[in-house]
């Protein structure tokens, strides 16, 4: 049951850290430098002395990215999305290149300093099955992050975690269910539940729609663009989809192949795609809604032309 986030943010108990990331971020210094990455999987050798044959999934990406944006990451299947996304998180060490977010190299970070470091960004996964804790509550899953803030005890804990849990669109009694008592949206509800309980300045959401059908897919991106709105945290929205990520993205980075093939505002990679990879995704958008404008009419022409 979806219930309407109601305003209860007076009695809720800020999270100590939270508008520190984000002022620490001055109007130049960008949220996120991503500089020349480049990521090299190693494949098991075919023979004994052969070289070990390898991936190049990342072949040298740059972009920035400012406090409070949001950027769709889009590309075929293979092309690097979800490598870089876990390069961005820190989640793997890059071959070569640098990720600096909120002015700290992150690969150079000690691990306790990366541990400090993780509260200023999340992420949220396509299957959130898979990254839910079958075992643990919904309110354990998402006030587990809280633990760690000396600041909130028990009671201000809890009070933040049903306070999340209504932001989402879940009714506060979820708190008491598992994971698998729950549909995919609610399960994916409950994810972005845990990815922003503690007011991150980063949020970096693979493919986080792919796995639920249509309405769904439609309620929970426009939950993640109110959240934004709401929060003001950034947003790197990882997705196949450009139908996706034009309901949620400001600005659009295509890749193929392990590069970046164009990067611009959104409405000007939907309108002028350059890139045959572009105008093949924007093809493949499903068609036109009856509440549609023309608007996508047209792209889907000139994206098949
Ligand atoms: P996308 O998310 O755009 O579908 P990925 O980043 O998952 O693409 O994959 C990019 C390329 O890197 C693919 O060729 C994939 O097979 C390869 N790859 C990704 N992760 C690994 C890994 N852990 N080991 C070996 N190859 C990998
Ligand atoms: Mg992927």
């Amino acid at each position: 049951m979806a219930v309407d986030p109601s305003p209860q943010a007076a009695s809720i108990e800020p999270v100590a850290a939270a508008g520190v990331a984000l002022s620490s971020t001055s109007a130049k210094t960008p949220l996120l430098e991503v500089e020349h990455l480049v990521k090299h999987y190693a494949l098991p050798r075919e023979r004994l002395f052969a070289a070990a044959p390898r991936v190049e999934a990342l072949r040298g990406v740059s972009f920035t990215m400012q406090a409070g944006t949001s950027l769709g990451l889009v590309g075929e299947s293979g092309s690097g999305k979800s490598t870089l996304a876990r390069q961005v998180m820190a989640l793997e060490r890059p071959t070569a290149g640098r990720v600096t977010l909120l002015g700290r190299d992150l690969n150079a970070l000690s691990p306790a300093e990366l541990r400090a470091a993780r509260r200023d960004f999340q992420m949220v996964f396509q299957d959130p099955y898979g990254s839910l804790d079958p075992r643990m509550r919904v309110a354990d899953l998402v006030g587990e992050a809280l633990r760690a803030l000396p600041s909130l005890d028990a009671a201000a804990r809890a009070a933040r975690v049903r306070h999340t849990l209504v932001e989402v669109g879940l009714d506060p009694s979820f708190g008491a269910r598992f994971p698998h008592e729950l549909s995919g949206g609610q399960r994916q509800r409950v994810a972005i539940a845990r990815a922003i309980v503690r007011e991150p300045a980063f949020v970096v959401a693979d493919e986080p729609v792919s796995a639920l059908d249509m309405t769904v897919q439609k309620q929970i991106l426009a939950l993640i663009r109110a959240l934004q709105d709401k929060h003001g945290f950034a947003c790197l929205f990882v997705s196949h989809d450009l139908g996706a990520v034009e309901q949620v993205a400001d600005r659009v980075l295509v890749m193929d192949d392990g590069l970046v093939v164009e990067h611009g505002p959104r409405d000007q990679v939907f309108d002028h795609a350059r890139h045959p990879v572009t105008r093949r995704l924007l093809g493949a958008m499903p068609a036109l809604q009856p509440e549609g404008s023309g608007f996508r009419l047209l792209r889907r022409e000139f994206a098949q032309a």
